[in-house]
């Protein structure tokens, strides 16, 4: 196979795309391409295929007339050990107290659930947020030429020529339809395509145009997107964790009426453009609290130590406060490998991707968990979907206690992190 763009003096620039072309064609049994020079890092990570890098056209006569010397690139066969060991450049221990956050970024990273943050402005929320890939799980060597795949298709694969670490995507609220979703004469993947496998951040969630956000419903509900155009049907992945933030009204203090002035109708209108379909795409929701003086200058007194360990206990009781991003990711790498184990014989890996047949199997409750979801259902007026969100939840938290079976304190801090006050009529 022979690949690349050709000036008129003859010099072979790099395209887009050569990943998958080169997958392509190696299931069709094609052993040896000739491709541009700039391209053959990431034509290497596929290990059957002999890889020829040229400049120039010249470099291709050469080559076939067999009189190729070291000009002549034979790129040396990629492994996918993927750099371990080395200091990340954020970390959780970097942000000080927010431990029901924390908490509840664990559970959303071991399960993949979709994450709402709510909180006032500077509490924290992106700061969080962005730290959520130091704890994902390492990609396997599918994961990574699955989404080195899609940044060689939309032109951004970095100079290594492969996407080591899972992506993370934090698109600005003005973003159009077309970039978020992927569009085009020629179809691009969007925001949602390049965070495949990775985390997509929808910070300022209120700004974003109402009509954009419904539109990623069916993508995140599927996995995939689909974009039709007159010259074909054009599908790319969108398995993603999504993470959003917002203010919850729009002074962004609520429901903290010491400083909040917002009238119900305020707040309202502010979370008027979230429809509850929308709404309904996430698994958890928690409050982000401006954090205490003590905790930022991370000398906590005594006294004030006891008084912020009793309004925390039931975070604190899970959480060893000052956990940074390598326990976290121990943490979560364990959930994940207990979730594939189960679900081997199951077109999932995830908690938050069992259906209903699934969750009977997998998310059964004895006595006392069935009468406390009662409870739940009738104090909290949940939807039939809240409801097995709640379990798909519990589900991740019993996981990371290695509990096989659902018990009552996991279903009561699934339950915890669904009911958002400014949120109840939403959820
Ligand atoms: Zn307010």
């Amino acid at each position: 196979m022979i690949l690349g763009e050709m000036s008129l003096d003859g010099s072979i620039n790099g395209i887009c795309g050569v990943l998958p072309m080169i997958c392509k064609a190696e299931e069709k049994g094609i052993k040896c391409c000739i491709l541009p020079w700039e391209n053959q890092k990431e034509a290497a990570l596929i290990s059957g295929m002999k890889i020829i890098g040229v400049r120039s056209l010249q470099e291709v006569i050469r080559f076939i007339n067999r009189e190729a010397d070291e000009t002549i690139g034979f790129p040396e066969k990629r492994s996918f050990v993927s750099k371990k060991g080395t200091a990340l450049e954020m970390d959780f221990c970097d942000v000080k107290g927010q431990y029901m956050a924390k908490r509840a970024i664990l559970i959303a990273a071991a399960g993949r659930h979709n994450l709402l943050l709510s909180g006032p402005p500077g509490s924290g929320k992106t700061l969080l947020a962005s730290r959520i890939p130091t704890i994902l799980p390492e990609m396997s060597r599918e994961e990574i030429i699955e989404v080195s795949k899609i940044y060689s298709v939309a032109g951004l694969l970095n100079e290594e020529g492969c996407m080591h670490s899972r992506p993370f995507r934090a698109p600005h609220h003005t973003i159009s339809q077309s970039a978020l979703l992927g569009g085009g004469s020629i179809p691009l993947p969007g925001e949602i395509t390049l965070a495949h496998q990775g985390v997509l951040f929808l910070d300022e969630l209120t700004k974003f145009r109402g009509n954009v956000l419904e539109c990623l419903r069916q993508p995140l509900e599927e996995r995939q997107i689909t974009i039709i155009r007159s010259t074909g049907i054009c599908r790319f992945p969108s398995d993603v964790m999504l993470v959003a933030a917002l203010n919850p009204c729009k002074c962004g203090y609520y429901p903290d009426r010491n400083v909040c002035r917002c009238t119900e109708n305020d707040i309202m209108h502010h979370l008027g453009k979230l429809s509850r379909p929308f709404l309904d795409r996430f698994d958890m929701a928690v409050h982000v609290e401006k954090p205490q003086y003590e905790e930022l200058a991370g000398d906590i007194r005594p006294d004030v130590g006891r008084m912020l360990q009793r309004i925390r206990e039931s975070a604190e009781e899970h959480y060893i406060p000052d956990m940074g991003s390598r326990d976290m990711k121990k943490m979560v790498e364990e959930v994940v490998a207990i979730q594939k184990k189960r679900y081997q014989k199951f077109p999932i890996c995830y908690n938050s991707q069992l259906d209903a047949k699934q969750m009977k199997q997998f998310c059964r409750l004895d006595e006392k968990g069935n009468q406390l979801m009662k409870k739940a259902y009738e104090c909290y007026d949940l939807s039939a979907r809240g409801y097995s969100k709640i379990l798909r939840v519990a589900r991740t938290i019993a996981d990371l206690e290695h509990s096989e079976e659902i018990q009552c304190s996991h279903l009561s801090e699934a339950i915890c992190f669904r009911n958002l006050e400014f949120l109840s009529n939403g959820f």
